[in-house]
Order: structure tokens, then sequence, then C-alpha cells
């Protein structure tokens, strides 16, 4: 189901205006100190906005299949509660918090009134992890995502033309306080290179994400509904788990694309799988045969207008 995009620009819209006022109230350079808390804000930001309906807690519950939920108790005007499954790194709290926030920012009237939600709404790996949801979903996750990490801040770390590497991802994940996937999937949504990530385990990708500039020029792995095998010698199937390979290794064109890729990867013990980051070679804007011409012009003509 394709979202309709006034439906996500109203998750930017709420995200940005709780940003802006948190960026009033502690500051724009505020991320220096620590990330948004989300539980605090939950809580607060909603006994003002919503006091007949807020956020009564923020709970951690064992939720078996889910990340977290929004629910609310029996009485009227509904009182919520934010769970999140045990468990989760403080990385992946911190960004199911913010989901279920965004649920209760975005939806809290759709899930009171329609029926086929029971008593709240449960989120499970796929929606809050991979950003795979659909519908009011994908709205939460872009609320989260924008509220966690903004992209004004953002970009001041990491430009939309640099390539990272995985210390500076993982720094960036620090500063706002989730998990090196997440960081990494917000970096990927508006940097101007050509990059991919890929999670695999035991040499199947489970699931990969490609940067706009890569997928313009049909550069991306598809996973849904198929199983990608990832090339023998890609480091995440040779378990090559050296800091040489985490920095990035050179492999020649024919190996993931047509094209040569710097390959970064490293290994989560924790989560039995590899996260593979593959950055494309950048690709020169094309100039017409008038512009390059004018260029060479403007060159040759250039020691005599100084
Ligand atoms: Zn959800």
């Amino acid at each position: 189901m394709i979202v309709p995009q006034k439906k996500l620009s109203q998750a930017i819209k709420q995200s940005n205006q709780i940003t802006l006022m948190l960026d009033q109230v502690l500051g724009s350079d505020r991320f220096d100190r620590g990330p948004v808390d989300i539980a605090n804000l939950a809580l607060e930001f909603s006994s003002h906005t919503a006091p007949e309906s807020p956020i009564r807690e923020v709970l951690e519950l064992d939720i078996p299949g889910c990340m977290g939920a929004l629910v609310y108790g029996e009485s009227k005007p509904r009182q919520w509660t934010i769970v999140s499954h045990t468990g989760q790194s403080d990385g992946r709290k911190a960004y199911t918090l913010g989901h279920e926030f965004g649920h209760y920012v975005l939806h809290r009237k759709l899930i009171d009134e329609d029926e086929s939600f029971d008593g709240g709404i449960w989120c499970d790996e796929s929606s809050v992890l991979r950003r795979e949801g659909v519908d009011i979903e994908q709205e939460a996750d872009e609320f989260a995502a924008n509220l966690l990490m903004p992209l004004h801040d953002f970009r001041r770390q990491i430009s939309a033309k640099t390539v990272p590497s995985f210390d500076d991802l993982s720094t960036i994940a620090k500063r706002y306080g989730v998990s090196l996937t997440a960081a990494t999937l917000r970096w990927l949504e508006y940097t101007e290179t050509r990059a991919l990530l890929v999670v695999s385990n035991e040499g199947y990708a489970h699931w990969a994400k490609t940067s706009k500039a890569a997928l313009k020029t049909g550069h991306f792995i598809k996973t849904r509904n198929t199983m990608y095998e990832l090339p023998a010698s890609a480091s995440a199937v040779t378990q090559d788990f050296r800091q040489e390979t985490a920095d990035g290794i050179s492999q020649p064109a024919g190996v993931w694309f047509d094209e040569p890729v710097v390959e970064m990867c490293i290994t989560s013990k924790r989560y039995e799988q590899e996260m593979t980051l593959l950055h494309l070679p950048r690709k020169e804007p094309v100039h017409h045969a008038d512009e390059i011409e004018e260029d060479a012009f403007d060159k040759l003509s250039e020691p005599f207008r100084r």
C-alpha cells in the first residue's frame, strides 16, 4: 500500500513541531549534551497537550513477537501506556518508544475508534526495526526517525556528500541514542552518495536498503519474496571481520555490481548477523558538449582575465 503523501507529511510536521520546541527549550546544541529522552518527553508532552487523555506510563514488558505497543485501559477518555518489549538494547528501545509515541500523536483517535485495534496497537520487528511497515506503521517510523535524528543536526555531523565509515555512523548513533542500524538507515535517506546497507546471516541477505542516488543508477538488492545470496568473496561470507574490513576494502566490478565498490563489514554477535555497507564510486555529473566547450574556453581564457 502506498501511503498518501499528505499523511506522511503530517508525521513530519508533528515531529518537526516537537523538535522546534525542544530546540527552543533546550538549545539547538542539545544533542551535544545527550539524545532525546523519549519516555519523559512522551509523558510531559501528552500531559500538556491532551491532559484528559495522556500517556500515563512507559513500561517494559515481555510481549513476545512485538517490539512495542501503545495500549489503553477500559476507562474513557482513554489513558494510554507505551510498552517496549524487554531485552532490547538502549538504542533499539529508544526507537521503539519513539515509534509508539508517534502512534500516540498521530493515530490515537483511529486506534481508539477502529474496532480492529484490540485494546491498542502492537508493533512487530519489521515495522519498527527495518522501517518496512506500511501505512500508519510507516508514519510512526517517520515520526520516530525525525524526532530522534533531526536532519538539520544530522547533516551538520555528516554532510550529504560525505562517505562515512561504520565508526562515523557509530558516533552518530551514540549522539542520538539509537542503534547503528537506525542511524545508518537515516543517513541513507538523505545522502547524495551511492550506497547500500545489507543485513545478512549465513550468506543470505535478510534485508537491504539503498540510497536514492544508488537506486537511480539501478544499484539495489531485492530481498522481498526472494533469497539473495551474497557474493562468495563478500566479507560477511568469508567471515572476515578485521578492523581493516570494517574500515573498507575494495571489491572489483562483477562481485556485487557492474561497478567496483568499497565494502565495509561488521558483525553483531548479539543479533547473529552481519552489516555490510557498500559505497559505489562517485558519479560525476554528465556534461553536455556545449558545457564542456564552455569549460574549456573558460580555462583557456583564464590567464587573460587576470
Ligand atoms: Zn507501530
